[in-house]
């Protein structure tokens, strides 16, 4: 039998060493093509670069860099660069979580989203920690996640979010199947002058709270366990769909 094709991309840039310590996780598993931006893209969503040409550079075998984001990279790979489908699109590690409200600007999510949409088997990774210690867990996790998918398919238009503790591996307390929970970001906005006077800004601040609710993807973290929560393509409100209806929006 062929050996699997994985494709492994990022949002933190070919250089980060998430992507390093993802490829050599999955190596074992098949034939791991990686396909990252050349520079730091986190949070650039699932944005796709439809304005500029983009380039691409082997750095080494099997070793692509990109000057677009992650959508970009797993698009032109699957699309057009790769002899044939992946397998399996896996994004990460990333380091800091993308748990609740995160995976909407998540480049990593947008990633695998893109995998997803492609219709292949696929994952986002991150380690929840901002200056993580242990992301070698991470790609423990990740292989684990990575062989189950390659025995058994996910359910139609559906992607993983995968976050994991940064902890040593053995400090584990399992894995929780979660729902997306819900972020409290208290992102303030900086106002700064320039040398000429000129005003610019910065988004940012204090690291996101989030609500506590049971069965989140939240919980399952502080409970030390690994959170996979199974994000589907369809974001519709399927409830509001009936109060929608009765307002009677007419033309
Ligand atoms: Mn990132």
């Amino acid at each position: 039998m062929e050996k699997p094709l994985i494709l492994v991309t990022n949002d933190d840039g070919i250089q980060a060493p998430g992507i390093k310590i993802l490829a050599d996780a999955l190596e074992p598993l098949g034939e791991v093509w990686v396909y990252a931006p050349d520079r730091q893209q986190s949070a650039v969503g699932h944005g796709v670069s439809l304005h500029r040409p983009l380039r691409v550079h082997e750095l080494r075998e099997r070793w692509y860099m990109v000057d677009g984001t992650p959508t970009d990279c797993v698009m032109l790979a699957v699309r057009d660069l790769l002899a044939r489908k992946p397998d399996l699109v896996v994004s990460g590690v990333n380091p800091g979580a993308n748990l609740g409200d995160d995976v909407t600007y998540s480049g990593t999510v947008a990633g695998a989203y893109e995998g997803m949409l492609l219709g292949i088997c696929s994952f986002a990774v991150s380690d929840v920690s901002y200056s993580p210690v242990h992301m070698e867990t991470a790609g423990r996790v990740a292989r684990a996640v990575a062989e189950s998918l390659l025995r058994q398919r996910l359910p139609k238009d559906t992607v993983l979010n995968v976050n994991v503790p940064d902890l040593p591996y053995e400090e584990l307390r399992g894995v929780a199947v979660t729902r997306m929970g819900k972020r409290d970001y208290q992102d303030e906005i900086v106002r700064r002058e320039d040398p000429r006077g000129g005003a610019y800004y910065w988004i940012g601040g204090a690291e996101p709270s989030h609500v506590e609710e049971e069965g989140t993807d939240f919980e399952a973290i502080e409970h030390r366990k690994v959170s996979v929560t199974p994000l589907h393509r369809d974001v519709t409100n399927y409830g509001a769909l009936n109060a929608l209806n009765e307002w009677a929006l007419s033309l």
